[in-house]
């Protein structure tokens, strides 16, 4: 069941972080003094990279033949068509390919970014986190790419889960580390990553892949994904000579809604949408609905929104793997637009139920179509034993 929230309006914009790294309240660095020194470092080093003309001109020349960019804008006529009411009205769909990029997702955007700027800082060993296992594959391929050597923190859960991914970043040359403490998941393979980092902080770069962590890590996460609705601008110019109506992305870490959303923030007449996953409902405990239902606290080294229970520990968020809504949503875009979305896109995808019937005539609505589902087949199959198995169909 996703559940949506709308980019908070009330607040002043803060898209630059202060000096402090805070984006008004949120944000800021709660580290260990050891890694001050590195965080200072890492700003400095990527505000010198990014007004480099020859960083910036090698990060395109890569974006463009390695990763494939730019992504298309695509008209989703049958999806559209969807949505007709019964007196003719319709909304009109485009999705933004990030599907098509090179590893199927908008994860290789950052982490190519970031190895870049490791290279340039001169260190030698990247350490990531992970948790489905695509920003793990994303940094793994990247890292092979650039000759570097390359850890992997994975809880011990997530890879049983998604032993597939764990495989591919060990062909790619990757070492994949499993956490074993807390809940064996995401959580705690980024702390472990944070504590790896904190120890060997002068020969490791970590590249983390949220709009989250301590200051530069959102500002960069950000960036580096910015390209997203740069391109967008420029292809809705190009397509119909204007902008979006409405931009949908679903959000798990934030960065390919921040990719999507950063271009438009100051633009008071396109209305951005991000869609957290409800789970089983955000009147029970199994959801992953932090924004629309988190209090401000403290993790992984930033002042954010979390989920916490009555003494203030934070609770992990459940893990989605595949609602009802966002099930449905991954058949019917397959169906219709023969694209196999992510099952996260389809959390995304599946908001159009409720948001197509609101909007007038004509409204055109980009959805982030952040990832491509050939690694959730295996998984959307147990669900979906009628297409499954068997000699009859
Ligand atoms: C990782 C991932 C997400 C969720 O991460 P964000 O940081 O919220 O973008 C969404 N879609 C796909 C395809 C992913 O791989």
């Amino acid at each position: 069941m996703p559940v949506s929230c709308t980019a908070a309006p009330p607040q002043p914009k803060v898209q630059r972080p202060d000096k402090t790294g805070r984006y008004g309240q949120f944000g800021g660095r709660y580290v260990p003094e050891t890694l001050i020194l590195a965080l200072d470092e890492l700003t400095a080093a990527y505000e010198e990279a990014i007004n480099d003309p020859a960083f910036q001109a090698e990060l395109d020349h890569l974006l463009k033949h390695y990763v494939g960019r730019e992504s298309p804008l695509y008209h989703a006529e049958r999806l559209s068509e969807r949505y007709r009411r019964p007196d003719g009205s319709r909304p009109e769909i485009y999705l933004k390919r990030e599907d098509l990029n090179h590893t199927g997702a908008h994860k290789i955007n950052n982490s190519l970014g970031q190895a870049l700027l490791c290279k340039r800082m001169g260190k030698k060993r990247i350490i990531a986190e992970t948790g489905a296992g695509q920003h793990g594959v994303a940094t793994a391929t990247v890292c092979a790419r650039a000759g570097l050597e390359c850890v992997v923190y994975m809880g011990e859960k997530d890879m049983e889960r998604q032993a597939l991914n764990v495989f591919r970043m060990r062909l790619l040359g990757a070492e994949v580390r499993p956490v074993t403490s807390g809940t064996r998941t995401l959580k705690d393979a980024t702390s472990e990553a944070i504590r790896d980092w904190v120890t060997n902080v002068e020969s490791t770069h970590y590249i983390l892949g949220s709009v989250a962590g301590p200051h530069p890590f959102p500002m960069m996460v950000r960036d580096f994904h910015a390209c997203i609705g740069r391109e967008t601008r420029r292809q809705a110019q190009e397509a119909w000579g204007g902008k979006p109506d409405i931009l949908v992305a679903c959000v798990g870490g934030g960065s390919n809604a921040m990719g999507l959303f950063h271009e438009f923030v100051d633009d008071a007449d396109v209305r951005l949408i991000g869609v957290e996953a409800g789970g089983e409902g955000i009147d029970t405990d199994k959801h992953a609905a932090t924004l629309t239902l988190g209090r401000p606290g403290v993790l992984h080294g930033s002042y954010s929104l979390l989920i916490q229970d009555e003494e203030g520990q934070v609770v992990d968020p459940h893990s989605i793997s595949a609602d009802a809504e966002a099930l449905q949503a991954f058949q019917d875009l397959s169906r219709l637009e023969g694209i196999i979305p992510a099952l996260e896109t389809s959390h995304a995808l599946a908001f159009l139920d409720k948001l197509c019937p609101t909007v007038p005539d004509g409204t055109r609505i980009v959805v982030n179509c952040s990832g491509r589902g050939d690694k959730d087949v295996m998984n959307a199959a147990n669900y979906l034993p009628h297409l499954s198995g068997g000699s009859t169909q």
